[in-house]
C-alpha cells in the first residue's frame, strides 16, 4: 500500500531544471565525452586540457587501474596487462577474433570458449571486455561530473553501425557497470550526421565515411531540416587505422630484417608504426629509429609513396564498401550532396584523395573528425534527457502505448505520463507523506489507463528510505519519470529537503530490470565456468524472447511492408527460434537468433523509413524543406 498523498495541484510545479546529460564516443582507439552547454555541443577535456582519452586500460601489479595516456605509455613495457582496442572483443567469442595471433594477451580458454565472450588474463585476475570498457567509461563519467559539477542524468553511448546485438548489449552493460545511466546506444555515423545536420543545417543526400582506429562505417543518409533518414549502411567492423599501423609494422620488420619479436618489442614497434603513419599525414617522409629490448636497432625511412603502396588495398576496401552502400541505397555518386569525414584515419591524405575522387567532390571537414561523433551523441543525449525546446522534436518517432503512473492512497493511479506522449519524455511531480514521523515511502510504478491500481499492470516497486521524520505533509518528495527513445522507463524519487534519493529502471518489454542484468553480469564474474554458461543460456533465452516479441509486434503493425515470400521467411525463422527456446541449448538459440535477425534486417530498414515518413506526414512541406 502506498503511504503518500498527492500535493495540492499548483504547489507541485517545480521550475524546469537542466539535466546533465553527455554523449560518449566509446572508440576502439580513442574515447571522448561531450555535452550540450548553452545550446552548444562541446567536448569535455581532462584536467590537462586533452579531449581524447586513449581507449587503453592498464591493470598494474600493485592493484591500481590506469586509463588513457598514462596507461598507453606503459603498453610497451607491460603489454599483457595493458589492454588496447578492447572494443574489438566486445560481445565477441574466441573464434570471432581472426587476428588473435598478433595480440599479446593471455586469452582465457575453457571448454566453452567457442561460446561466451573472450576474457583476458591480467595480473589483477581475469577481466572481461565489458569490465575493461567500463573502466574507460568510468574515467569519462568522472571527467564529465567534475567538469559539469553534478551527477549525470544519463548518457548516449555510440556504437558502430555494424555492431550486432551481443556487441550492443556488452556496450550497454559496460556503461551500466561504469555507473552511467544509458539513455540510448546510437550508431556512430548517425551521431556524426546529427552533429552536421543541426550545426550546419545541411540538406540532401549525404555519405558518412568513418574510418577510425578499428572499424570502418559508411552510411548513406538523407538529411532534411530537422529530420534525417538512413538509406543504407555498410563497412567493415575489422578495418581501421590499426590495420594501417600493422602494414607499416610488417614493412619495418621486413626492411630491418628483424628476428621474432618479444611482446614488448612488438608493441613498441606498433607504436612507432602508428607515429610514423600520423606523421606522414603532414610530411612526405617519416624516419623510424628504435632501439629494441633485444638490443637490435631499427633505422628506416618511410615515404608517402611507399606508405600509399603498402596500404592501397586497405583504402580500396573502404571504397568498395562505400560503392556497395551506394548501390544498396540505389544512388549514383553524383546524387550525393556531401561526404562527411569521421574518424582520425580520414586525416590520411591518400584516404581524403580516394574519397574525393570517388565522389567527384571535396569531402566535408569543418567539424573535427575525431570529435564529431561525440558532439552528435551529446546533442541526442540532451534531447533524451528532456532538455529540449519546441523546435527540437525531430527525433521523436515513437509514442508511449499506455499511460505511466504511480499508486496513490486508496489504490488509485496518478498518471504522470499520459499515453500517446511522444518519446523521449521526462515528467516530475511532487508528493508528500501521509503520517507524522514517516521516514520511508513505498513507490509503486504502474502502467495502464484504468483508475484503480488493481486494473493496471504493475511495473516496479521501490522504496525511498532514510529521510528525516517530519509532520505529515511536510516532506516534499519529487518523483521523476523518464522514458527514453527506446521506451525504457526510469523513475527517481528524491526527498527535496534532505536530498535522499532512490531510483529504479523499468524495462517493460524485457521483463528484466537493468539492476538484475548488472547483478547477473557481476555474478558471472565471481562464479565458476558452468555458472557462466548457465547464465549465458538464460541471457540468450531472455534475449530471444525479447527478439520474438519485438518481431511479433513489428509484424502486427507493419506487415504490409513485406512481400508474401519475405513474410514466410520471417515466420519460419520465428518458429525456429520459438522451438529452440524449448531445447535449452545455447548454440541452437544463438543460430536461430542470427537467422531471425538476418531474415528481418531488410524489414527493420523499411520500418525505419516508414517511421520517418510518418514523422513527416502531417507536417507542412515548408517545415521540412
Ligand atoms: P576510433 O573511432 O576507432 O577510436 P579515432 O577516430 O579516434 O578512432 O581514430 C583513431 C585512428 O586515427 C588511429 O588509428 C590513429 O592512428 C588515426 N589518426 C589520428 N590522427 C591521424 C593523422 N594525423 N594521420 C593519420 N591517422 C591518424
Ligand atoms: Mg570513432
Amino acid at each position: 500500500m502506498a503511504l503518500f498523498q498527492i500535493a495540492e495541484p499548483g504547489e507541485s510545479a517545480a521550475p524546469h531544471q537542466h539535466r546533465l546529460a553527455v554523449g560518449i564516443d566509446l572508440g576502439t582507439t580513442n574515447s571522448l565525452v561531450a555535452t550540450v552547454r548553452s545550446g552548444m555541443s562541446v567536448v569535455l577535456n581532462d584536467e590537462k586540457g586533452r579531449s581524447l582519452l586513449p581507449s587503453v586500460v592498464r591493470y598494474a601489479a600493485d592493484g591500481t587501474i590506469d586509463t588513457g595516456y598514462s596507461a598507453q605509455k606503459q603498453q610497451a613495457i607491460d603489454p599483457k596487462n595493458t589492454i588496447v582496442s578492447v572494443k574489438r572483443f566486445m560481445g565477441r567469442g574466441r573464434r570471432d577474433i581472426a587476428h588473435v595471433e598478433t595480440l599479446p594477451y593471455d586469452f582465457v580458454v575453457n571448454e566453452n570458449a567457442a561460446e561466451g565472450m573472450v576474457r583476458l588474463k591480467t595480473v589483477q585476475g581475469i577481466k572481461s571486455p565489458v569490465e575493461v570498457s567500463a573502466e574507460i567509461l568510468k574515467t569519462l563519467r568522472l571527467r564529465a561530473e567534475a567538469s559539469l559539477g553534478g551527477e549525470l542524468t544519463g548518457a548516449v553511448v555510440t556504437v558502430p553501425a555494424y555492431f550486432d546485438d551481443a556487441q550492443r548489449q556488452a556496450t550497454k552493460d559496460a556503461a551500466r557497470l561504469s555507473g552511467l545511466n544509458v539513455l540510448r546506444l546510437l550508431n556512430e555515423p548517425t551521431a556524426a550526421a546529427i552533429a552536421y545536420g543541426l550545426d550546419n543545417g545541411s540538406e540532401g543526400i549525404y555519405a558518412v565515411f568513418d574510418l577510425g582506429g578499428g572499424t570502418f562505417d559508411v552510411s548513406i543518409l538523407r538529411l532534411a531540416k530537422g529530420i534525417f533518414e538512413v538509406l543504407a549502411t555498410g563497412g567493415d567492423s575489422a578495418l581501421g587505422g590499426d590495420d594501417f599501423d600493422h602494414r607499416v609494422f610488417c614493412w619495418i620488420i621486413q626492411q630491418a630484417k628483424l628476428n621474432p619479436l618479444s611482446p614488448g618489442d612488438a608493441r613498441l614497434l606498433q607504436v612507432r608504426a602508428r607515429e610514423a603513419k600520423e606523421y606522414l599525414s603532414q610530411h612526405s617522409e617519416a624516419q623510424i629509429t628504435v632501439k629494441l629490448g633485444s638490443g637490435e636497432y631499427v633505422d628506416v625511412t618511410l615515404s608517402t609513396e611507399v606508405f600509399a603502396e603498402i596500404t592501397r588495398t586497405l583504402v580500396d576496401k573502404t571504397l568498395a564498401a562505400t560503392r556497395k552502400a551506394l548501390r544498396d541505397a540505389k544512388l549514383a555518386v553524383d546524387e550525393v550532396k556531401g561526404v562527411v569525414m569521421v574518424g582520425g584515419s580520414t586525416r590520411i591524405p591518400q584516404v581524403q584523395h580516394a574519397v574525393s575522387e570517388l565522389f567527384h567532390q571535396e569531402p566535408l571537414n569543418n567539424l573535427d573528425p575525431d570529435k564529431v561523433v561525440a558532439l552528435g551523441a551529446a546533442i541526442q543525449a540532451n534531447l533524451l534527457a528532456g532538455n529540449r525546446t519546441a523546435d527540437e522534436d525531430w527525433l521523436l518517432l515513437d509514442v508511449i502505448p499506455l499511460s505511466l503512473g504511480l499508486e496513490t492512497m486508496g489504490g488509485l493511479v496518478e498518471k504522470l505520463i499520459p499515453r500517446n506522449s511522444t518519446l523521449p519524455i521526462a515528467k516530475a511531480q511532487e508528493f508528500t507523506t501521509f503520517k507524522d514521523g514517516q521516514t520511508a515511502m513505498a513507490i509503486h510504478v504502474v502502467q495502464g489507463e484504468r483508475e484503480l491500481v488493481s486494473d493496471c499492470r504493475s511495473l516496479a516497486h521501490f522504496e525511498l528510505r532514510g529521510f528525516p521524520p517530519m509532520v505529515a505533509g511536510a516532506a516534499r518528495i519529487r518523483v521523476s519519470f523518464q522514458v527514453d527513445a527506446d521506451g525504457l522507463l526510469s523513475v527517481t524519487a528524491r526527498e527535496q529537503t534532505s536530498g535522499v534519493e532512490a531510483r529504479v529502471e523499468v524495462k517493460p518489454s524485457y521483463g528484466l530490470r537493468d539492476e538484475e542484468i548488472t547483478v547477473m553480469l557481476k555474478d558471472g564474474y565471481s562464479h565458476a565456468a558452468d555458472d557462466a554458461s548457465r547464465r549465458a543460456l538464460r541471457e540468450a533465452q531472455v534475449e530471444a524472447q525479447r527478439l520474438i516479441e519485438a518481431v511479433q509486434a513489428a509484424l502486427k503493425t507493419d506487415s504490409a511492408l513485406l512481400s508474401d515470400g519475405e513474410r514466410q521467411a520471417i515466420d519460419q525463422a520465428l518458429t525456429q527460434l520459438q522451438t529452440s527456446l524449448i531445447a535449452d541449448e545455447r548454440k541452437r538459440i544463438d543460430s536461430a537468433m542470427t537467422a531471425l535477425s538476418q531474415a528481418t534486417n531488410e524489414f527493420a530498414a523499411r520500418r525505419m523509413n516508414a517511421s520517418v515518413q510518418r514523422a513527416l506526414t502531417g507536417r507542412k512541406v515548408s517545415d521540412v524543406t
